[in-house]
């Protein structure tokens, strides 16, 4: 063995890595704010500066620090900026990103129950109290037969939901006869793309998702939807599932879950709830319409990893009924047998997801709930919604701009009166000039600047200053 090659790397190697790292991680939040939001880098920058090949011998880690400084860094939009307002927030924090580290130093795989007891135990009672904190109905708790897993993203739980409804649908005579139902799903034309691409994994075939008209608020339309069940009946297909959004990704809009529900009731259709940004807001009481409805839904899910505090990846998802999840899902190779497995007392979350590996992803969730109390994570989503509903109204009050939808919770849809072309040129303006960044939608088939807020560090002067930009490039370009 050739002494000079380094195997591992020692306790004490690390002891002395990790805190620089650690230390880098913190300058790096204290400054995260003189950083231009959107990177600036051209496609093939960052590639340019790495060597082609690999090194043959270890580097320094010192250098590692240094290069990412030099390399990435400007290949880095600022998502943890203060003045980060587009798509939705991926906020961190302290006790998340320390969560992760134990996570990792740990190195365990939660597949199974035997894998790591507290892996898997610590997840359900998290998801637990995650549905207390937010107001879940009981049976999405795991004392019943449902309960809570935490999955890598929104797509992944929409996927689980899909697939359990499937099972539900055609169950055991389906799968020995081969024969498959002709399924049809449906969502609304606002819902997240995410819905599309779990029909498609699912192989369900073209044609077979139903984008439901939305109402002036670009909510559902749950007549709407009542007629395409009917009509696919008539066709001869057979409806099975429904996503209903809770927030919807352009504009925050909310379908109407209770009436949805009671459709999806009488026609006998898995109802998923996708809550992946709103459904932390659930958090404070004065949001409770965000959990109306829910006692009919089969499935929710909403992401720690937007509004949380959480960093990504942590998606937590429910079911009020375990078994078809894990009927869609399980398959027991005899190398995966193990006593508690068949004693059937312990959970696997193996069997609630697609792939069979998984991250002790519970940890963080845990310390972020620990750390900040439920009353300390109300208070910051209020201040968010407040300092959303202050821009509204700045906006409604200006003359040359107008809200392109209800103001919904931390989120404003915005407009300069004088066109597409215009407010394209003004998002491309803010955007380049660094200070902040926001991103659009289309509503209504029109274009719309999207403000989102959401990180712990934006405060109102950060909102104030976006607002000052827009009106000063508004401004300077029509003298
Ligand atoms: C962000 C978002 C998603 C996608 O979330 P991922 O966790 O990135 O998959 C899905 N649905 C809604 C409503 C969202 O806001």
């Amino acid at each position: 063995m050739d002494k000079d090659l380094p195997q591992r790397m020692t306790p004490e190697e690390f002891r002395h890595w990790g805190r620089r790292v650690v230390d880098w991680i913190a300058d790096y939040w204290a400054s995260v704010e003189e950083f231009p939001v959107c990177s600036r880098n051209a496609p093939g920058e960052v590639r340019a500066q790495l060597p082609p090949a690999p090194p043959q011998q270890g580097e320094d880690f010192d250098d590692f620090l240094r290069d990412v400084e030099r390399i990435i860094l400007p290949g880095i939009t600022h998502w943890q900026s203060p003045n980060f307002f587009a798509f939705f927030p991926a906020s961190v924090s302290g006790p998340s990103v320390l969560g992760e580290l134990l996570s990792a130093g740990l190195g365990i795989q939660g597949m199974l129950w035997a894998t790591s007891p507290a892996c898997t135990e610590l997840e359900t009672h998290v998801l637990d109290w995650m549905a207390d904190m937010i107001g879940l109905p009981h049976r999405f708790k795991s004392s019943g037969p449902g309960g809570g897993v935490i999955q890598d993203s929104a797509s992944s739980a929409t996927l689980c939901a899909l697939l359990a409804a499937r099972e539900r649908a055609e169950g055991m005579n389906c799968r020995q006869s081969g024969i498959s139902l002709p399924l049809v799903a449906y969502a609304s034309r606002e819902a997240h793309s995410s819905v599309e691409k779990a029909v498609a994994i699912a192989g369900l075939g073209g044609g077979r998702l139903r984008l439901v008209e939305v109402d002036e608020r670009l909510a559902m339309r749950p007549r709407a939807l009542a007629e395409a069940v009917h009509r696919d009946r008539e066709a001869g297909l057979h409806p099975f599932f429904v996503c209903a959004t809770v927030g919807t990704t352009s504009s925050l809009a909310v379908d109407p879950v209770e009436e949805v529900g009671r459709v999806c009731a009488a026609e006998g259709l898995w109802l998923h709830v996708d809550a992946a940004m709103a459904g932390v807001a659930a958090l404070c009481p004065e949001h409770e319409h965000l959990r109306q409805g829910l006692d009919c839904a089969d499935s929710y899910c909403v992401n720690p990893h937007k509004w949380m505090l959480t960093n990504f990846d942590c998606d937590c998802f429910y079911v009020a009924d375990r078994a078809p999840l894990v009927g869609a899902l399980t398959v027991l190779p005899e190398y995966l047998r193990n006593a508690p497995t068949e004693s059937g007392q312990v959970i696997d979350y193996r069997d609630w997801q697609i792939p069979l590996g998984r991250r002790f992803r519970a940890l963080k969730l845990w310390f972020v709930i620990r750390y900040f109390g439920v009353e300390g994570l109300q208070s910051l989503i209020r201040k968010h919604i407040a300092l959303a509903g202050e821009f509204a109204q700045w906006v409604a009050a200006h003359p040359d701009f107008e809200l392109a939808a209800p103001p919904s919770l931390n989120l404003v849809c915005f407009r300069h009166g004088d066109g597409e072309e215009f407010n394209r040129w003004l998002l491309q303006q803010v955007n380049a000039s660094g200070r902040s960044y926001l991103s659009h939608a289309v509503l209504d088939g029109k274009f719309a600047l999207r403000l989102c807020i959401g990180q712990a560090n934006t405060e109102r002067s950060h909102v104030e200053g976006v607002w000052e930009l827009l009106k000063d490039l508004a401004q300077e370009s029509c003298p």
